[in-house]
């Protein structure tokens, strides 16, 4: 072990959504499929799999999303799992050539529990819920704000443990020296965390600019509803549009036109200050009394 958790997904993340993994040969499958909504996945799953636990799997993510989009976008898509040695998830790809398709891999020796921990495939599943758009800060940035809040309004993590792991992993989304802006900056950690910031500050905005009623999901659930799904080649600047449709606002556009050519350093503890959530000795302490509390209420719960 002896890493730490946010070192942990900052490496699981590295071995995520890379190029597509080595084929690893012929492996007997069965096909399997999950109803989430009036959506279908069809499940590969590797005949020696234990079935029920994967399809558990796989269905909590696709909870997850649903919890965060409202209802799924995509009506039919396809998880292709396959076995590796050892335990763990890794090796995601989605939407690789715009297909409706997750491959992902997953240790012989994985267990349930850490199965109902993974976030990885709801990271995924995500993906296929937006627009191809050439971006890397975009499509990862949105799949690594969204996942702990979609799988916090499913029940399937705590508000504390979500905070933390902003509170300890956001900072390396800040430009460092030299930075062209999240469009002329395509880093892993610029791309990843300096995307994730830019939706972070974009869902406060939002809810900041509609007296709560309206945050981040209203906007991804206004480009899925225009067709912004997987297999859309889209601009950004489409993209931003069509969000910002679904809110009423223009925060996503100003937004993008300060931080896509030019470095933008957020004040993280000054925001963090203001919506009431404090790290204390390793531990979340939330303040109810902080000016933008209602805001970091409404966006673990998608309520105002
Ligand atoms: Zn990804």
């Amino acid at each position: 072990m002896g890493l730490n958790r946010s070192a942990w997904v900052l490496v699981a993340l590295l071995a995520s959504c890379s190029a597509a993994p080595e084929p690893a040969g012929p492996q007997p499958s069965s096909g399997e499929s999950v109803v989430v909504g009036e959506t279908t996945i069809e499940v590969d799953l590797p005949a020696s799999a234990k079935k029920d636990v994967l399809l558990e799997w796989v269905s909590r993510a696709a909870l997850a999303v649903e919890a965060y989009h409202g209802r799924w976008p995509v009506s039919r898509f396809r998880v292709e799992v396959s076995s590796k040695k050892g335990s763990g998830v890794s090796n995601g790809v989605a939407a690789s050539g715009g297909r409706a398709l997750i491959e992902i891999e997953v240790g012989a020796e994985t267990t349930a529990a850490e199965l109902a921990r993974d976030w990885t495939l709801t990271h995924e599943m995500l993906h296929l819920t937006a627009p191809d758009v050439g971006r890397r800060w975009f499509e990862e940035g949105l799949a690594v704000y969204a996942e702990p809040i979609a799988r916090l309004r499913a029940g399937q993590t705590t508000e504390k443990v979500v905070w933390k792991e902003m509170l300890e992993t956001y900072d390396m989304g800040q430009p460092a020296k030299g930075d062209k802006g999240l469009d002329g900056t395509d880093t892993w950690a610029r791309s990843y965390y300096g995307g994730a910031l830019f939706f972070f500050v974009a869902d406060v905005e939002l809810r900041k600019a509609t007296k709560n009623a309206k945050g981040l999901e209203h906007a991804l659930r206004a480009i899925a509803a225009e067709g912004g799904v997987v297999g859309a080649s889209w601009s950004v600047d489409r993209a931003l549009e069509a969000g910002d449709r679904g809110t009423g606002t223009s925060v996503l556009r100003d937004l993008g036109k300060r931080w896509r050519g030019a470095p933008v350093r957020v004040d993280l503890p000054a925001l963090f200050r203001e919506l009431g959530v404090e790290l204390r000795r390793g531990e979340v302490v939330l303040h109810e009394d902080a000016p933008l509390s209602g805001v970091r209420r409404a966006i673990v719960s998608g309520a105002p």
